[in-house]
């Protein structure tokens, strides 16, 4: 189909649709368009229905100005049998001093569902701590009885093949439908308003005869889960207790949120590592919902930013943009002629990175959305005094918040609830447009390799990457995206290369093939699929132009998938790969573990595998383990330095980790010749702040994921700890969010009052992954001297971004610096990196690429010396005034010339050479034994991108990534990369666990 028909084709089919809308009924007429009704009318209350007098008279009291209230919530209906949220909360929603707990929003929700047959409650899964995470469905109860059939014709148009694309029939099921509207609140959990602001929205929807409301219920449901991060939420409110408790005084910030990570549990939707996200996706694919609409807190007064700014992300529907614009220009319409100062769209959130909870939504044939609302972190009412940035007046938000306002609990529960409601009329209004749209979105996604393609991703078949294949893979199934594998090999005609060659190819090299074989066990990920989007926007690149006119990125710029997992990602676009032979995987956990033999020894090859570790620790004390440091041989099988040589187990015992753990083995007659030490089981402590604990959430997580134990320690253990070394062998220090060393060694300042994070009757949710009587204090210089004592006798400290600065600048990392960045800006981009030192244990099982994440540039430079003096080099060194041209050598007049000695050439990631003289009674210099080895470095410039944003990355280019620096009997590691980040960096990952195993052999 040339692009004219398909233009053509897409015409007729709109034609037909509008056809079929209108026929239907003329209440599928947008109601934007068509409404002629003023906005007192279109949204007024039933005169009829009695008010809840109480219950108003306090709502108008909460509320600081008439302006921030709205008359869809500035009464509440009264109902002689339906319990108002005051029966839990003993005041009204968003009252003043009142913040519930999850259990308690609960209690609310379930008294509710008791008393209506328009409301019903469902549990939808548990967080990692325990707690239960629900689902509530309010609507008509004669909706609320046809919810599975519903589903049933729901999960036909999510599926269109199961429609044979036969948009007749499509339509049929839309004419019988209704579509399911998710809103979720409080995922992030210092942003308190959205569960009081939820639980009487579902009252109203329940109770409330105003015309409007009631189509609403008679044409849709309205899902919601009140609390996304129950966890965190649960700790906040002890917090807001505490300091209710201790009037005048400073309260403890809230240090964690949810058990692992804070503000990232809304960048965990690519990789879907937390419950909270996998239990909002599944909710979202079990109702077939249309949208998901997120709320939070932090942006006055209403900021609907779904719209956003540029740039969009890339592989989305552009129907979606055009439904972002849609939702959001009437809705702010609306919120304008209520008289709601400050609520607004665009702003200058970008809408790239899928990593939002939303984006499970967008990414899904659904509509994401995102409410950022004004909050004061409690339900405290308070002055608050904006910046300008807040206030000013700008092309998008013509009516902005004011500059100072006194805030309560109560005017966020208004605007929230205003513009929810005012929106969910909208959506049912088009009902059948959005389920239509809904459709449409969905057969596009099915009919992606014939319309913009790719036809599939491909994972060819390769015992290296299996390891790290699985764990992406299991990232797609979690995404619900369709996997399948090759039964026979197919062979796929490539495109020509994208870019210009710079050169002609030199004479006598093979031209570029033309195809490629893929054997078969390889897994496909065929875009013929409904979820293709999802697939196609994790495992492609990103490019985000330095020219791009959005300067201030949002969030990561590049997360592709295939490189962060160094697992290869095939993009193919020939359409034959469709109709190669393969069958479904319909669950990873059942494809069978190589068989390992009889033994008696076993071979885990070591190819850079995420779950190495998990393997030495499960076997500690039950089996000899033992790795090599030399590649070797054996019965025709080639095997790398650092694999693990297992003696003294069964198979049988044996097997079942190999598979849990997504590793192979095979079975040698005797142990290999080469040298081998034994695998370390190191005893590993994780040290965190009191300041920040989110991103080395992430390293907790994988930890725990991976079945590595650690102890769990602050920095201010450390500094009562003398004796850190008959404790632990290594230390890890994983990154917080950019502190400065001063910040970690001195804490929060002393002034004022304590602030304890400990379990009490008062807060039984705190103390629980640690607890202190007083997060101010850091790690003290005492802290500093214990670390660096543990290093001296013969401890690991493992550190990364702030933390390597931390080791740099406190000493413990001889003759490494940071390196300068001049004008050089990355922003969590994905970038490659070389082996400098295919030797050292922390590289075994790597190519020699690795792609790295690095969040924003650091890199290193190492030198001989512990001070950072210029050394001059050829490179630097400029030719003085005198005879001959610029390349020529100066000779003085009236003697010989001497020729001077050559200036050291070293490479970026090299240490300059010192030469006699500047070594002779020199007091920095470091003994050969213990300079720094850089065992990563990042990759030369025209290969050093591989996703995102790099703009001027020449200071970067060639430079350090990864060093071991040595400090008395021990060692540093260093990383300017994040190696453990967000569930997406799982081929870094074993450049820490190779580390941890080979503890002891490291120099
Ligand atoms: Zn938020």
């Amino acid at each position: 189909m040339t692009h004219k028909d398909l233009q053509l084709a897409l015409a007729v089919r709109f034609l037909a649709l509008c056809a079929v809308l209108g026929m239907a009924t003329s209440a599928l007429v947008p109601f934007s368009l068509g409404a002629q009704t003023p906005v007192a009318e279109t949204f007024q209350r039933d005169p009829k229905q009695a008010i809840d007098e109480s219950y108003t008279q306090l709502i108008r009291k909460y509320t600081t100005a008439p302006a921030l209230n709205s008359p869809l919530t500035d009464y509440l209906p009264a109902s002689s049998s339906i319990p108002t949220p005051a029966k839990v909360l003993g005041d009204v929603a968003g009252a003043p001093d009142v913040l519930p707990y999850a259990e308690e929003i609960y209690r609310y929700f379930r008294l509710l569902a008791a008393a209506s047959p328009r409301v019903k409650v469902f549990t939808i899964g548990h967080t990692e701590e325990g707690r239960e995470m629900i689902a509530v469905a309010v609507a008509d109860e004669s909706l609320l009885t046809h919810v599975e059939e519903n589903g049933a014709r729901l999960a036909q148009l999510a599926d269109p093949r199961s429609l044979k694309m036969d948009d007749a029939k499509a339509q049929a099921l839309i004419t019988q439908s209704f579509p399911v509207y998710y809103i979720t609140g409080a995922i992030h959990s210092p942003e308190t308003g959205a569960p009081t602001a939820l639980m009487e929205l579902a009252y109203r929807l329940a109770v409330d005869n105003a015309p409007y409301v009631q189509y609403i219920r008679a044409h849709m449901v309205t899902l919601i889960t009140p609390v996304v991060e129950v966890d965190g939420r649960d700790r906040m409110v002890d917090i807001y207790k505490w300091h209710k408790a201790h009037p005048g005084q400073n309260w403890p910030r809230l240090v964690y949120w949810g058990h692992y990570v804070g503000h990232d549990n809304n960048r965990d939707a690519m990789a879907m590592t937390l419950d909270l996200t996998k239990d909002v996706l599944n909710t979202y694919l079990e109702w077939h919902a249309q949208v998901l609409h997120d709320l939070h807190e932090s942006v006055p007064f209403l900021y609907d930013n779904t719209v956003g700014d540029g740039p969009y992300n890339s592989w989305i529907d552009p129907i979606l943009t055009d439904e972002w614009s849609m939702l959001a220009s009437d809705n702010m319409a609306r919120m304008q002629s209520f008289g709601m100062p400050g609520a607004f769209t665009h702003g200058d959130f970008d809408t790239w990175s899928p990593g939002y909870l939303m984006f499970l939504a967008g990414l899904h044939n659904g509509i994401s959305r995102l409410y950022e609302t004004f909050g004061n972190g409690g339900a405290d009412t308070e002055k608050r005094v904006l910046s300008p940035g807040q206030y000013s007046r700008t092309w998008y938000r013509p009516n902005p918040p004011y500059p100072t306002v006194l805030w309560s609990q109560r005017d966020n529960n208004n605007y929230e609830q205003t513009a929810l409601l005012s929106t969910l009329s909208y959506f049912a209004q088009n009902a059948k447009f959005f389920l239509n749209n809904f459709y449409w979105k969905s057969k596009r996604s099915v009919e992606k390799p014939g319309n913009e393609g790719p036809a599939a991703y491909v994972l060819a078949q390769d015992d290296r990457s299996w390891n790290r294949q699985m764990q992406l893979l299991k990232v797609l199934a979690l995404q619900h995206v369709e996997i399948q594998r090759l039964t026979q090999a197919a062979t796929v005609a490539l495109p020509p290369p994208s870019h210009k060659e710079e050169e002609e190819p030199k004479p006598g090299t093979p031209p570029p093939p033309t195809s490629q074989t893929f054997p078969a066990g390889s897994f496909v990920i065929r875009m013929d699929q409904p979820f293709s989007r999802v697939a196609d926007a994790l495992l492609d690149r990103q490019f985000w132009s330095p020219e791009d006119p959005q300067k201030s990125p949002y969030d990561d710029t590049g997360w592709s998938f295939g490189d962060l997992f160094n697992a290869k990602v095939s993009r193919v676009t020939d359409r034959s790969i469709l109709s190669a032979p393969m069958s479904p995987v319909p669950d990873l956990s059942q494809i069978p573990a190589a068989e390992a033999g009889p033994g008696p020894f076993y071979v885990v090859n070591n190819s850079a595998q995420v779950s190495l570790a998990s393997l030495v620790y499960a076997l500690q004390g039950s089996a000899d383990v033992s790795i090599c440091e030399e590649n070797f041989e054996s019965d025709g099988h080639k095997f790398a330095a650092g694999s693990l040589i297992i003696g003294r187990v069964e198979a049988s015992k044996l097997k079942p980790w190999l598979q849990q753990f997504d590793l192979a083995a095979v079975s040698i007659a005797r142990p290999p010749s080469v040298k081998v030490h034994s695998a370390a089981a190191p005893r590993i402590a994780f040290m965190h702040t009191w300041l920040y604990t989110q991103t080395e959430g992430w390293w907790r997580m994988a930890f725990d994921k991976l079945h590595v134990p650690f102890a769990y320690i602050s920095t201010q253990t450390v500094s009562k700890e003398a004796d850190l070394r008959s404790k632990y062998d290594v230390i890890v220090f994983a990154p917080g969010a950019g502190e400065s060393p001063q910040q970690i060694v001195d804490g929060l300042p002393m002034w004022g009052n304590a602030l304890p994070w400990q379990t009490s009757s008062l807060t039984p949710n705190l103390g629980k992954l640690d607890s202190t009587e007083d997060l101010r204090p850091g790690l003290g210089e005492a802290g500093v001297a214990h670390l660096e004592d543990f290093v001296q006798q013969g401890g690991l400290l493992i550190t990364a971004e702030d933390t390597a600065e931390f080791a740099i600048d406190e000493g413990m990392a001889p003759g490494v610096f940071v390196a300068p960045r001049k004008t050089l800006k990355v922003v969590g981009s994905v970038l490659n990196s070389a082996v400098v030192d295919n030797k050292h244990p922390v590289a075994h099982g790597y190519d020699a690429a690795v792609p790295l994440y690095s969040a924003d540039g650091l890199t290193f430079t190492v030198s001989n010396l512990t001070v950072n003096r210029n050394i001059l080099t050829a490179k630097e060194y400029k030719r003085p005034t005198g005879r001959g041209g610029p390349e020529e050598e100066d000779i003085p007049e009236g003697r010989p010339a001497e020729k001077a000695p050559p200036l050291p050439a070293p490479k970026a990631w090299q240490a300059t050479p010192l030469n006699e003289d500047q070594e002779r009674n020199n007091p920095y210099l470091i003994p050969a034994a213990y300079r720094p080895q850089v065992i990563l470095r990042y990759a030369a410039m025209k290969d050093l991108l591989l996703s995102g944003l790099l703009e001027n990355g020449e200071p970067l280019a060639e430079h350090p990534a990864v060093v071991a620096a040595h400090f008395g009997r021990g060692d540093v590691l260093l990383f300017a990369n994040n190696p453990v980040y967000r569930g997406e960096t799982i081929g870094s990952y074993a450049l820490v666990f190779n580390a941890i195993i080979n503890f002891g052999h490291l120099n």
